[in-house]
C-alpha cells in the first residue's frame, strides 16, 4: 500500500499526459510558453482571483510575496508553531523575526486567540514591528480566516496565505488561496494538485504586487530579463511541468470528491476509537493528510508498528514544532509557550490518503488501529 498512490493516479491518466509531455517537447519550448499562461489563468479563474503567478515551488512563492512587501530586519512575521519549515523559514530568510503562535488542537490550525496575544507581547516587547501574519491550511482545512482577518485589520497587518496543503479547499463558497492579500501554494508531488517534480504559484488580486512578484521572479526584470530592476530571483515552473498540471488540474473536482469519501470513510470507521480530524461547518477540506491524534506517544509507537507490520504506511506529520527547531533558536523570545502544538506533536499520525485509495484499503486500515487501541 502507498501513503500517496502517485503511480496509480498516472496510470488513470497515462495517455493524456504522456501526449501533453511530448506536445511540450514537440514545440521545444520549456520554459514559458502558451501552455504556462494558460494554467495561470485557468487557476486564477478557479481561485476567483485576478492573479496566479507561476513558480519554481511553495517556498519561493512565499518568499516572493515577503520580498513583495519589503519585509527584512527588524519585522516581525507571525507563523504556526505546527506547520512544515518553509513556513517560518521564508521569514528568517528575508531577514525577518519568525513570531510562532500555537494552534488549535481540533483542526491543528493557527489559533486567532494566540495570535493576537503574540501579536499584543510584540507591540509591548517594542522590538521589532509586526508587519504580516502567515496562517497555514493545514493538511487541507483553510485557516480560521475571518477572525484572523479581524486582527490584521486591527493591528494593520498583511496576510499571506500558505495554500501549499491546501489547493482545492472551501470556506462558504470561498477557495483556499483567494483568503489572503496574497497567497500561495505548492505542486510537489504528494500535494493536493501535484507535477511531477517542483513547482509553485502566487495568487492575488493586487495589480502592483503580480508586476513586481512577475519581476522578481525572473531576476528582477524591467522590460525584460537584461534589464534589471531590482535584485530578485530565478523561480519559474517549467513547461513540462504546466502540462502536468493541466491534464491533472482537468481531473482535479473528481479527485476532490474522491478524497472526501474517503476521509467519511475513515471517520464512520474511526471516530468512537480515536480522535479524528475535525472539519469545522462550512469549510471544506482538500485532505493533504489525513491526521488522527492517539492517546500518547506509546500508543502511537503502538499502532505505527502494527501497521507496519501490514506493510502499510503512516507519518509523523509533523514530530516538532517550529520552536523546538534548532535553525530557530535565535528567533524565540523566552515566554513564549506551545502546549498544543507540543502536544500534539507526540501525538499526531498520519494515515495513506489519496483520491485513489479504496473503501477496503480504508476499512484495512482502521482495523488494524482498532484493533492496536482497543485492547
Ligand atoms: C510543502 C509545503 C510548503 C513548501 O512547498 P515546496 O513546494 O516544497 O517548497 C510550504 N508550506 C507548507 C505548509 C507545506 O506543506
Amino acid at each position: 500500500m502507498q501513503f500517496r498512490d502517485l503511480k496509480k493516479q498516472y496510470n488513470q491518466y497515462r495517455e493524456e499526459i504522456d501526449q501533453e509531455m511530448q506536445r511540450v517537447i514537440d514545440t521545444s519550448i520549456f520554459i514559458g510558453g502558451s501552455i504556462i499562461q494558460h494554467l495561470e489563468e485557468e487557476l486564477a479563474a478557479y481561485v476567483g482571483v485576478k492573479h496566479c503567478i507561476s513558480c519554481a515551488n511553495g517556498t519561493d512563492a512565499m518568499q516572493l510575496s515577503l520580498m513583495n512587501w519589503n519585509i527584512g530586519k527588524g519585522d516581525a512575521v507571525f507563523v504556526p508553531d505546527f506547520t512544515f519549515f518553509s513556513t517560518a523559514e521564508v521569514v528568517a530568510l528575508c531577514g525577518a523575526t519568525p513570531v510562532m503562535v500555537d494552534i488549535e488542537e481540533d483542526t491543528f490550525n493557527m489559533s486567532p486567540v494566540k495570535l493576537q496575544a503574540e501579536i499584543e507581547k510584540v507591540v509591548k516587547e517594542g522590538q521589532l514591528n509586526p508587519k504580516a501574519i502567515i496562517p497555514v491550511d493545514l493538511f487541507g482545512q483553510p485557516a480560521d480566516f475571518a477572525n484572523i482577518r479581524r486582527i490584521a485589520d486591527y493591528f494593520g497587518l498583511y496576510v499571506l496565505e500558505d495554500g501549499a496543503q491546501g489547493f482545492g479547499g472551501r470556506i462558504g463558497n470561498g477557495r483556499a488561496c483567494s483568503f489572503g492579500d496574497i497567497a500561495t501554494t505548492s505542486f510537489f508531488p504528494a500535494k493536493p494538485l501535484g507535477c511531477y517534480g517542483d513547482g509553485g504559484a502566487i495568487f492575488t488580486n493586487d495589480d502592483d504586487a503580480d508586476t513586481i512578484i512577475r519581476s522578481y521572479k525572473i531576476h528582477g526584470k524591467g522590460y525584460d530579463k537584461y534589464d534589471n530592476v531590482r535584485v530578485g530571483m530565478n523561480s519559474r515552473l517549467d513547461t513540462i511541468q504546466a502540462a502536468v498540471l493541466q491534464v491533472k488540474f482537468n481531473h482535479f473536482n473528481e479527485e476532490l470528491q474522491s478524497v472526501n469519501q474517503v476521509a467519511e470513510r475513515y471517520y464512520k470507521n474511526l471516530k468512537n476509537i480515536v480522535r479524528c480530524p475535525i472539519i469545522r461547518d462550512e469549510m471544506y477540506s482538500s485532505w493533504a493528510q489525513y491526521t488522527i491524534l492517539l492517546e500518547d506517544e506509546q500508543q502511537r509507537i503502538a499502532v505505527q508498528k502494527a501497521l507496519q507490520d501490514k506493510e502499510i504506511p503512516s507519518m509523523i506529520y509533523y514530530a516538532k514544532g517550529m520552536h523546538q527547531q534548532e535553525a530557530l533558536q535565535e528567533y524565540l523570545m523566552i515566554e513564549h509557550q506551545y502546549p498544543i502544538t507540543e502536544d500534539v506533536c507526540k501525538r499526531c499520525l498520519s494515515l495513506p490518503m489519496h483520491p485513489f485509495l479504496e473503501k477496503e484499503e480504508v476499512d484495512i486500515i482502521s482495523g488494524v488501529i482498532c484493533d492496536t487501541v482497543v485492547k
